[in-house]
This record gives structure tokens, C-alpha cells and sequence, in this order.
């Protein structure tokens, strides 16, 4: 029944969902949330939300929300007080320290929390503690184009807002599906395909979009590489190309033009198993267009050759001249989680301070040690793979993880759990018992976005307000006010009380947030960074002048195509797509306690009507899915929306353990995992 007595209070806040960054107005009623509806006029979603940001909201008022600290005595986990808590939580840390030192203490910080609770968290690892051992889930998803756009652009962010989306003619939409995982983005590319725009889109699966497109280029999961320079063999081959853009602009044209000799159609339909014809259209779509822009996921990203798959990528937005220039569309890569632009721009990584400072540049460290009136380690910390190894190896003794899944998010699944029983201490905040918080000795009860002040960066660089509509339910706490605690219990200064002030403190150190803070964006609204004195607007649109690279030119890269971790043979014949559903979020711990579970209880393997034929399945048939790194039970759903020989599923259910499959195979740059291409055997569950 429809409750429709008037609610109280109505709070404006950012979705803390995915990357696109929604502006929502929470209706609260008796502190219990009654309804969720879009901000009318905000600048990203524009009136418009998805069926997570709206109704995805009761898990905040779920009965088994954890409510007060738990501590393991006797191999239980029993409720304590927030004293008994951070006091055990300190004195266990300290020991550690002091007797294997500080690199024997690894973080792993959250996309979810928010840009001053990251800012706080790397703050206290590197000066509480003394190690770069920090991380944060973009090392999973797009680490690659943190890497690769900082090569090949200068800066490890879009070129251009989401906005111009609606002033391009052609959409270069590859490895993503953001109508299940960026729904409102999803809806505006659909928008602007309606409206007359052409659509090209690189994907293994036939998505929706895909089955819009004006060319889908159903590729071989693992060949993007090849694909993106037979693109641009053809635009060279056909003069599609900016000429004076790439004079004045650009390095490496010579070499790459001189790689891609070997891309002609024929031999990327060998590798990609892409049509000749259809990889020449698109080409010729995408290069006669006048206002292209390139919009991509994590199809491009989660592999073992993730970054080069950026670089090539962004390659043919440099030859469009479509980056840089005024009225151009530019680049966008679709950042999954709610922050993980901003958990990366505060420097929760292992070699970089807020803004991308690098740890290596000594004057830097100086700065930001004169600041905080503590020595930066100079050493570079561990990624969050070499974590795990570094915890079974008996290097790492200590793992705190602030609000991630990593037992059932990470790859190799059975690889983390190992990892998380090696150690000595493993502390959690969450907002529930995870599957990590299984593992660990002391779980800190986490307040959601819902009950948190601050920002986030959305996947197009706007600083947005985080505001709380909700109290946190019993002891629950935020984490930034658990780490200063945590500080506190250690006697620690961490210097900022607020988190106005922690994001005053990080912008005071870091040129490209200069001008931004709280108060700003009370007034003024978003922020795009680089934002370099309080009376600049941001800068929407990089490099109009010149490109951040060393000698100010955006720089091609001439890279070769290298086949990914695994391929199919006759033990594990078909290759894994994971993937992400519309009406759930990542791990689910929060949309599976919704109704929005009603809508997708449970998780499937799609595969192609002809391998099931084979197999013997049909729909809801449980089948057992094995990789060379664990197995996995689902039921069946054939699809003729994914080609023969693949199979797809998303992990947003701990039963399915699809991440139990997928294999430890990492780009080589920046060690993000290759979820996209894992090879495995399907049969009947009783089979098997
Ligand atoms: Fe939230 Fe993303 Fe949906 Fe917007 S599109 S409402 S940010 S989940």
C-alpha cells in the first residue's frame, strides 16, 4: 500500500551507485527514506535516474545493516564498543609495525567512500603508519585508462563532458553496456541516436545498443587491440585522418602509421573475427563524421593488455583531431563505482599523492611532508594484486579494507581468501557481513553515501556534493569518522576534524583542486577539475591550449596486438565475459537487499542456443562452470545476444561465485585483472 503521508525532509545528494553521478533528491520520512526522485535540472542526469538510484534504497534501513563494532574472540565474531574496537584495532596495527614495519600494513580504500574520506585514508597509511600500501578498486577497472590517457593525453581523465554528447554525429561506443551499468548515459546515447547521430559499437555480446547500432562490431573478447588499429590502418589507408591536427599536436604518427600496414581488414577479421566489410564501414562512419566521440567501459580496460587497448583506442580519437580542439566530442571512459575518479584523484594509490603527484618526485614528497608535518615514504606501495601475494608470502601481515568485497569482487576468488587467512590482522568497514568481513578479526560498522558528507568525482570530472539525508542506524559510523578515531587510539594527528576541511587541506596541496571546496559547490553547483583558484570555473573541456604530456603534444602509440591470458582448447572450450545487470550493483550486498532482487533473483550463464543444443541445456538447467582456477553454479539462459564459443555472467550474487573462475592474468602496466576473457568447460551440474 502507497504510504502518502507528507515526508519531512527532502536532501539534495550525488547517486551512490554508478560513475554518471546523479544528482537525487531523498525524501525522508521518521529518518526512513520514502522516495527517491531525480534533482530536476541537474547538469548530468537531467531530470532522469535508473531503477538503481531511484528505488534501490531500503537496504539502508536492512534488518541485518551492522549496527555496532564486532570483534573475533574464540574464532566468533562478538559485538564490542567503539572503545574496545579502535583501541584493539591500534594496538594490533602498531604491533605489526613495530616488529615486520610499516610495509607489513596494507589499505585497501573505497570507490564508494567519498573524495575526503579517501583523502583521510591515504593521509593516515602514509603518515599513522608510514607505507604507500595503499589502493582502491580503479586498480581493478580502469587503472588502464588512468595509464593510458596520461600517456597518450597528459591527464588521467575524459577529455570532455558528458554533455557534448549531444553535439556529436557519431558515438565510437566500445566495451561497454551502459544501458544495464550506465543506464542514463545509456538512455542519452539512445537520445542522441534517435535524434540522427550514428552509432558504432565494438562488443563481444549484442547488447542493446549494439542492436541499435549502425555497425556492431562483435569482436572476439581479447582482440580489442587489433580491432582499434585496423580502425586505424583504414582511416589512415583512406585520408580519414586531421592532418594539421596531427602536425601541430601530435608525435608518433610515422610509427604508427607504419605498424598498422599490418591491420588491413583481413588480418584483424583473422584475430577479431570481424567482418572485412563492416570493420571498413565503421571506419568510414567514424572517420567522415565531423564531431565523433568515443565512449568506452571496461570491455576495453579488464585486460591482460588493458592499457595498450586505451592508448589504441584514444589513438582514433587523435587521429580525428577529436580531442583538444574547440567543438570537439572527445573521450570518455564510463567510470564504474559512484567515486573511483575521485578515490584515485585523492591519491588512495600506491604511487601517487591527491592529483596524481608522483611519490618519485622528492620535492613533492617535501611539500606535502612540510604540510602535514610528517615524512612521506618514498618507497612505492603494493597494487592491490601484489597485496594478496604479498599477504601469502608473509610479507603483508596486515590487510584493512574500507568498504570492498574484495572475497567475492576480486579475480581468483580462492586466491583472496588465501590471502585474507595469511594474515595476521584483517580489519573491514562495512555496512554489512561480507564476504571478506567473514575473514576478518575486526569489522567496523560503515555508514552509507546516504548518511555521508562530502563529494564525489563522477566519470566526467565534476566534483559533486555528497549531503546526508539519513542518521547512520545504531553505532554505525562514517569512515571518515572511524579513521579519525583510528588516528585518535594510535595518537595520531590527521590534522583535518571535517570533511570540508580535509577536501580545504587537499586542495591547498594539490594545483588542479585549487579552487574547489565545499562551500563553492553549496553555491555554485558541480565543479569539473582541473579547478586551479577559487574564481576559476573548471575546465569542462582538456587541452584546448596544449596537451599535459611532457612536451605538450598528444602522443600516438604504435602498439601490436598480443593475444590475451587465456584462449579456448579442448579442456576449457569456451571463453568467460563477466559483466555487470541493470537492476543490480557490483557485488549486490546493496541492491540484492531491495526489490529491485524481484526483478533478477538469482544469476545466469548466457551462452549461444547452438552450445547449449550441444550441451544439452536449456533454460534454467543448473550448469557447473569450471576454469583453471576454481568453479562456479549457474543456471543456464541461451541467448543469441552472445556468439558460439562464449559465455557471460556478472558477479553481483556471492552464491554464483563467478569470480571464483576468472584468472589472474593482469595488464602488464597497471596490474588491472583480466575479468573480460577467462577460458572454461560448461556442463550439466549432475555431469560434471
Ligand atoms: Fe545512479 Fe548511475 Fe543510475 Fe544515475 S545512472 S541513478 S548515477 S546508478
Amino acid at each position: 500500500l502507497l504510504d502518502l503521508r507528507p515526508t519531512t525532509a527532502t536532501t539534495t545528494t550525488t547517486c551512490g551507485y554508478c560513475g554518471v553521478g546523479c544528482t537525487l533528491d531523498v525524501h525522508v520520512r521518521d529518518d526512513t527514506i520514502a522516495a527517491i526522485t531525480p534533482t530536476h535540472g541537474a547538469p548530468v542526469n537531467r531530470g532522469h535516474a535508473c531503477i538503481k538510484g531511484r528505488f534501490a534504497h531500503s537496504f539502508a534501513r536492512a534488518a541485518d545493516r551492522l549496527t555496532t563494532p564486532l570483534l573475533r574472540r574464540d574464532g566468533q565474531l562478538v559485538e564490542a564498543t567503539w572503545q574496545e574496537a579502535l583501541t584493539t584495532v591500534a594496538r594490533r596495527l602498531a604491533a605489526i609495525r613495530d616488529r615486520y614495519g610499516p610495509d607489513s600494513i596494507a589499505m585497501i580504500s573505497s570507490a564508494r567512500a567519498t573524495n575526503e574520506e579517501n583523502y583521510l585514508a591515504q593521509k593516515f597509511i602514509r603518515t599513522a603508519i608510514g607505507t604507500n600500501n595503499i589502493d582502491n578498486c580503479s586498480r581493478l577497472c580502469h587503472a588502464p585508462s588512468a595509464a593510458g590517457l596520461t600517456a597518450s593525453l597528459g591527464l588521467a581523465g575524459g577529455t570532455n563532458p558528458l554533455d557534448d554528447l549531444d553535439h556529436a554525429d557519431c558515438v565510437l561506443l566500445a566495451g561497454a553496456n551502459p544501458t544495464e551499468a550506465h543506464p542514463v548515459v545509456g538512455a542519452r546515447i539512445k537520445q542522441r541516436v534517435l535524434a540522427g547521430a550514428r552509432l558504432v559499437v565494438v562488443d563481444p555480446r549484442r547488447t542493446e545498443l549494439a542492436a541499435l547500432a549502425d555497425i556492431h562490431l562483435q569482436n572476439q573478447p581479447g582482440s580489442n587491440v587489433a580491432v582499434f588499429n585496423g580502425l586505424a590502418h583504414q582511416l589512415i589507408d583512406e585520408d580519414l585522418v586531421a592532418h594539421d591536427f596531427l602536425e601541430q599536436r601530435t608525435t608518433g604518427f610515422e610509427e604508427l602509421a607504419a605498424l598498422v600496414r599490418d591491420y588491413g581488414p583481413d588480418a584483424v577479421a583473422g584475430i577479431a573475427e570481424v567482418p572485412s566489410a563492416e570493420l571498413i564501414a565503421a571506419a568510414r562512419l567514424f572517420g567522415r563524421s565531423q564531431r565523433p566521440i568515443v565512449i568506452y567501459g571496461l570491455g576495453v580496460t579488464e585486460h591482460a593488455h588493458g592499457t595498450d587497448g586505451v592508448r589504441t583506442l584514444t589513438n582514433l580519437a587523435i587521429l580525428r583531431g577529436s580531442v583538444g580542439t574547440p567543438g570537439c566530442c572527445g573521450i570518455l571512459p564510463l567510470r564504474g563505482q559512484n567515486n573511483v575518479q575521485g578515490a584515485s584523484d585523492m591519491g588512495a594509490l600506491p604511487d601517487v599523492l591527491p592529483g596524481y603527484q608522483p611519490i618519485s618526485d622528492a620535492g613533492i614528497r617535501d611539500r606535502f611532508a612540510t604540510a602535514w608535518g610528517h615524512p612521506i615514504p618514498g618507497r612505492l606501495g603494493l597494487r592491490i594484486p601484489q597485496m594478496f601475494d604479498a599477504a601469502i608470502a608473509g610479507d603483508v601481515r596486515a590487510l584493512y579494507v574500507i568498504g570492498e568485497d574484495i572475497a567475492q569482487s576480486d579475480p581468483t576468488s580462492g586466491h583472496v581468501r588465501d590471502a585474507l587467512r595469511a594474515c595476521d590482522l584483517v580489519v573491514c568497514h562495512d555496512l554489512f557481513l561480507s564476504r571478506t568481513a567473514e575473514h576478518a578479526d575486526i569489522v567496523l560498522p560503515a555508514a552509507s553515501f546516504l548518511e555521508k558528507d562530502g563529494t564525489f568525482v563522477n566519470f566526467d570530472r565534476r566534483f559533486q556534493r555528497v549531503r546526508p539525508a539519513l542518521t547512520p542506524p545504531g553505532r554505525a559510523d562514517t569512515d571518515f569518522g572511524i579513521l579519525l578515531g583510528l588516528a585518535d587510539a594510535l595518537s595520531a594527528d590527521l590534522g583535518c576534524r571535517t570533511p570540508a576541511e580535509a577536501l580545504a587541506e587537499c586542495a591547498a596541496l594539490t594545483p588542479v583542486f585549487a579552487g574547489i571546496s565545499h562551500h563553492r559547490l553549496d553555491a555554485e553547483g558541480p565543479l569539473h577539475w582541473p579547478c586551479r583558484a577559487p574564481g576559476q570555473p573548471g575546465e569542462a573541456v582538456l587541452h584546448l591550449d596544449r596537451f599535459a604530456t611532457p612536451d605538450g603534444r598528444a602522443a600516438l602509440a604504435a602498439l601490436p596486438y598480443l593475444p590475451p591470458g587465456e584462449q579456448p582448447d579442448a579442456e576449457f572450450p569456451y571463453l568467460l565475459v563477466t559483466g555487470r545487470r541493470l537492476v543490480h550493483y557490483n557485488t549486490g550486498s546493496m541492491t540484492r537487499r531491495t526489490p529491485n532482487t524481484e526483478l533478477r533473483p538469482a544469476e545466469t550463464l548466457e551462452l549461444h542456443p547452438a552450445d547449449a543444443a550441444r550441451l544439452g541445456v536449456r533454460e534454467g538447467t543448473e550448469v557447473t562452470v569450471t576454469s583453471r582456477w576454481g568453479r562456479a553454479a549457474l543456471t543456464a539462459h541461451p541467448s543469441r545476444d552472445i556468439a558460439p564459443g562464449q559465455a557471460f555472467a556478472a558477479f553481483h550474487f556471492p552464491g554464483a561465485t563467478v569470480n571464483d573462475l576468472t584468472s589472474p592474468h593482469t595488464d602488464a602496466i597497471t596490474g588491472c585483472p583480466e575479468y573480460k576473457v577467462t577460458a572454461v568447460r560448461i556442463a550439466p551440474a549432475q555431469r560434471d
